[in-house]
């Protein structure tokens, strides 16, 4: 069993090679697209045969494993021959996790993952603990195992991570919700995609903790149907819990672990936004799980500078307040951004649609959106659903003609949020290129 091939060299790819080969295994990278100069000097530093633009099956259908990168779906013609030749298929964490003796903390969702995890590896460092940031996010898990040593690991995990773990345990698993996402790579069923999710607690003990969302009827539904050893950890905004876990009373959530207890008032959190709450309230509990002090927790909840494209205030001009929430890509995060809006919005919304439902969104719309600004190509679907309730809806195809427009109608104390509830590749490279633009069209109306 030494051989193993990699599929895909970004980040994930590129990292799991990386370890692989330092674990004495015979490696190849496989890539049908284009690598980064920046990994494939990696791979040639550490002397990794790969190959991109195409794939060869026989250096790859030879192999004893495979690491199949998130980003490679399993319907690419490579993967049906893995799957028929019967070789196994691994994750990246997977794999890593084998030679990680590291606590773990692992974070999934349909929304709020890089958040979640962003803040308790702020949390935790706050604490004075050796961790390590991973998953999705930053520099791969695989990468750092082979080249750090940290005590603790915050990993945000994807659906298509999850999809290849098998024996990874989790120490401290957060499920933070769970709503319709990437289901054209799950046969288009809600289910796949759940049980997907659903992995994160695979194989825990009962000395593990997971933390759930006890207000998200999926999750609840789907809790029902499986057995969990782990100590159950519920969130929830809308009862009171006596045992284990966080709740909110009185403006203050509190958290219980153990009969050990952490308040905050819900002001003083650094994150605006119900769903911020929820994020913070697992940073919570898991801070209590870690025996870190109540006043580190505190003042981690309350300086946690965010995370770029998030929920981003950028600034005011003209006490006009402008807001990057370019990361929210379908209907349930829009839905979180209007919801914390105070006063008047105009709402930058639109690009490509994922067969959205914006029925959610219309009593929000109602009363806080005084004009859209559609930002893409084909925005018919948001004329549509919207124009009998939005007095002023204006198209544009660029965030610096979205930007003008919008300074253009705003009045004082009003707010500009960007928050398309659509992916970004009609316009843009990717989410990030779409706030960046957003930004610095903004920062040009400072200086005109
Ligand atoms: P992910 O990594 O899961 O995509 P992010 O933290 O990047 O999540 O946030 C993505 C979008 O979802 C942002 O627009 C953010 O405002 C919104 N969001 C963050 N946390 C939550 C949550 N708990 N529930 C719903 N939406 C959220």
């Amino acid at each position: 069993m030494n051989r193993i091939v990699i599929l895909g060299g970004g980040e994930s790819g590129t990292g799991s090679a990386i370890l692989a080969r330092q674990k004495g295994f015979d490696v190849f990278l496989s890539d049908n697209g284009v690598l980064s100069p920046e990994h494939r000097f990696l791979l040639l530093k550490y002397n990794i045969p790969f190959e991109e633009r195409g794939h060869t099956h026989e250096l790859i259908l030879n192999a004893n494993e495979i690491i199949k990168s998130p980003g490679v779906p399993e319907v690419a013609p490579i993967m049906r021959e893995i799957r028929s030749e019967e070789i196994p298929v691994i994750s990246e964490i997977e794999f890593t996790g084998r030679y990680c003796n590291a606590k773990k903390i692992c974070i999934t969702g349909s929304n709020g993952k890089t958040t979640t995890t962003s803040l308790i590896y702020f949390l935790l460092k706050n604490a004075g603990l050796n961790v390590g940031l991973a998953g999705n996010i930053g520099k791969s898990y695989a990468y750092q195992v082979a080249t750090e040593k940290f005590d603790y690991y915050v990993l945000e995990l994807s659906s298509f991570q999850l999809d290849g773990m098998y024996d990874f345990k989790a120490d401290i698993a957060v499920l933070l919700n769970i709503t319709p996402d990437h289901l054209d790579r799950y046969n288009n069923s809600f289910q796949n995609y759940i049980n997907s999710k659903f992995r994160i607690t695979q194989n825990m003990h009962k000395e593990d903790c997971f933390i759930f969302c006890s207000d998200d009827e999926i999750t609840m539904g789907n809790l029902k149907k499986i057995i969990l050893k782990a100590k159950m950890l519920p969130i929830s905004q809308t009862e009171i819990l006596n045992n284990n876990g966080v709740y909110v009373i009185n403006n203050k959530f509190v958290a219980n672990y153990n009969n050990s207890e952490f308040e905050m008032l819900i002001n003083d959190l650094s994150l605006n936004g119900r769903h911020n709450v929820y994020n913070s309230m697992a940073a919570a509990i898991t801070g209590k799980i870690l025996d870190i002090h109540n006043s580190v927790i505190r003042n981690s909840l309350m300086g946690f500078k965010g995370v770029e494209h998030r929920l981003e205030k950028v600034t005011k001009i003209r006490d006009i307040e402008f807001i990057n929430d370019s990361k929210a890509t379908n209907v349930n995060s829009a839905w979180y951004a209007l919801e914390s809006m105070h006063g008047r919005t105009i709402w930058i919304v639109g690009g490509t649609d994922k067969g959205n439902d914006y029925s959610s969104l219309f009593d929000l719309v109602k009363k806080k959106v005084k004009a859209i600004v559609c930002l893409g190509i084909d925005n018919r679907k948001i004329i549509e659903n919207f124009r009998q309730l939005v007095p002023v809806i204006v198209e544009t195809r660029s965030a610096k003609d979205a930007v003008e427009k919008s300074f253009e109608m705003g009045e004082p104390g009003d707010t500009v949020l960007l928050s398309p509830a659509c992916a970004s590749f009609d316009l843009f490279e990717n989410y990030e290129d779409r706030g960046k633009q957003f930004k610095e069209a903004v920062k040009q109306l400072e200086v005109a």
